[in-house]
């Protein structure tokens, strides 16, 4: 069976390619490049044994789509590509409308046209905003607070709608709280262009003094230790709940948004202390003021995704520090 995945030479497309790779699927790839490296590609091969099929391709190219999806027959589609950077979303907002829901749009035009009738979607937890209470469940209100966040909502109000109009049309949005970690091989893993700023690409590179130390932003949030706290979710088990939302769709019709976390909360300075206990190295880091726009605590309710398709985390902190700092370390330049 072939898929198409969009964006899969990315963090999160590239780990999901092996799995699916490994479970037997043919994998065609669409990726523009912009923020990933085509030598991902041989490592996804060395890894799974077997090569993704490789279009270097704007999924806001609709003749590109259309030739492509003539010449593959896929079953699905599964759709990461699009930009995520949550700042640069409020500077530069038409670059994500047009990126994400553009994109979105023309994939789903190519879709109809060539009949492909199942999605799975990456969203976000960012949808739900900052007012949500955790453990957040998928009924909670969804009050995305940017211009990034607004489009995964608006994608997922897209697809909701395509269920609707055509019963053969099945879409799973997938609402990822924060992945971090890399493939247990090291070969492939989070390459961030320029000064990371999440959490996790971060520590690594202040691990491998490539950036001088960690600021913690916040030390007096109402958490147990003061820092801010999150939903930690290793990216092997991410890639897991993409093939079981395929398999998922396989029986169920119309659109379902689901969370993919691990339901546990874990705090800044948690996972600095993993970091440095499981890989036995030392983080210089300071108390630094909040950052901006963050809340104090997210965590999941991963409880629908158990029930509908019999997904879990499998995977804790010590494997995401262990597995994070392993990539980081056998390379330090990522793919260059
Ligand atoms: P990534 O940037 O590593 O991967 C995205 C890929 O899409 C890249 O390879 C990029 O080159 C490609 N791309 C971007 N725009 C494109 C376009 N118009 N046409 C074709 N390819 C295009 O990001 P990631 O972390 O792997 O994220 C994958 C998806 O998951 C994104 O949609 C992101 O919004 C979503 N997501 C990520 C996180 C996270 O923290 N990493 C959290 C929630 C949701
Ligand atoms: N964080 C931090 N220092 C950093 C980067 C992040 O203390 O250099 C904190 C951030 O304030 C948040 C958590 O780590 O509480 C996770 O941040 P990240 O940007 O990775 O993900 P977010 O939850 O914001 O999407």
């Amino acid at each position: 069976m072939q898929i198409l995945v969009t964006g899969g030479t990315g963090y999160i497309g590239s780990h999901a390619c092996v799995e699916l790779l490994r479970a037997g699927y043919e994998v065609v790839i669409a990726d523009n490049l912009s923020n990933s490296s085509a030598a991902v590609l041989e490592r996804i091969e060395r890894i799974a044994g077997r090569a993704p099929v490789f279009y270097k391709l704007d999924v806001r190219d609709a003749e590109g789509l259309r030739l492509l999806l003539k010449r593959h027959p896929v079953k699905a589609a599964i759709h990461f590509a699009g930009v995520k950077a949550v700042a640069e979303s409020v500077a530069d907002p038409l670059k994500y409308y047009d990126n994400n829901v553009n994109g979105s749009l023309a994939l789903f035009t190519a879709m109809r046209a060539a009949g492909v009738k199942h999605m799975v979607f990456s969203s976000s937890a960012t949808v739900y905003g900052a007012q949500a209470v955790s453990p957040i469940g998928e009924q909670a209100v969804t009050a995305p607070v940017n211009p990034y966040g607004r489009t995964k909502l608006m994608i997922e109000e897209i697809l909701r709608d395509l269920c609707i109009a055509d019963p053969e049309f099945r879409a799973v949005a997938l609402r990822y709280f924060n992945p971090v970690g890399a493939h247990a091989s090291g070969l492939i893993g989070e390459a961030p262009q320029g000064t990371p700023n999440n959490l996790m690409p971060y520590i690594c590179q202040v691990a491998a003094g490539k950036l001088p130390e960690l600021q913690v932003f916040g030390k007096d949030y109402p958490t147990p230790d003061g820092t801010a706290v999150r939903d930690y979710i290793h990216v092997m088990d991410l890639a897991q709940g993409h093939l079981q939302a395929l398999d998922y769709l396989e029986r169920a019709p119309g659109f379902s948004a689901i969370n993919l976390g691990t339901g546990r909360g874990t705090s800044v300075l948690e996972i600095l202390q993993t970091f440095e206990r499981v890989n036995q190295i030392t983080i210089p880091h300071r108390m630094a003021a909040r950052r901006p726009g963050d809340t104090a605590v997210t965590y999941a309710d991963p409880r629908l995704a158990a029930e509908l398709f019999g997904w879990h985390a499998a995977l804790g902190l010590a494997d995401m520090c262990r597995d994070a700092w392993r990539w980081q370390r056998q390379n330090p330049d990522a793919y260059a």
